[in-house]
């Protein structure tokens, strides 16, 4: 933790070009330091895999695989290409993971 605020400090002491609007990064002087990791997560995605209205994933022979669900990122979105806003992604995984449970418990109770 000793290299990163050095490269930082330097970084917001260099003079900006008058095109950059932000103001938020200040120099780091004191510690303790602490930090977080940060990865890249998706969004969303548009093009998954084909489900039916209750999660299944539909095969290349538009049946749907037994056995086999997908929800939130991995499947198709309902919304097609578009992202209409927030809230869009979430609700559909978790309508659709509940969709899916349930007939996978339900395929399960059947066959005893
Ligand atoms: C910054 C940000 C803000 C967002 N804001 C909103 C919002 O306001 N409203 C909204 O609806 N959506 C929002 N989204 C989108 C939404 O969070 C995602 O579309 C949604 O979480 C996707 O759900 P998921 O279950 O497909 O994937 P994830 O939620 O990414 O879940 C995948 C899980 O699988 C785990 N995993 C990955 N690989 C493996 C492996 N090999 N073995 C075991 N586990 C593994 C991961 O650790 C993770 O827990 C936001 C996304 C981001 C990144």
């Amino acid at each position: 933790m000793r290299q990163r605020p050095t490269r930082l400090r330097a970084s917001v002491r260099r003079p900006r070009p008058s095109t950059e609007t932000s103001t938020s990064a200040r120099s780091i002087e004191r510690a303790p330091f602490y930090a977080v990791a940060v990865v890249p997560a998706p969004l969303a995605t548009s093009l998954g895999l084909r489900v039916g209205p209750e999660a299944q994933v539909i095969g290349e022979h538009g049946q749907p695989v037994p056995g086999l669900y997908a929800c939130g990122n991995d499947a198709n979105s309902a919304m097609g290409p578009e992202y209409p806003g927030a809230g869009c992604q979430i609700g559909a995984g978790l309508t659709f993971g509940y969709l899916a449970a349930r007939h996978a418990a339900r395929t399960a109770s059947r066959r005893g």
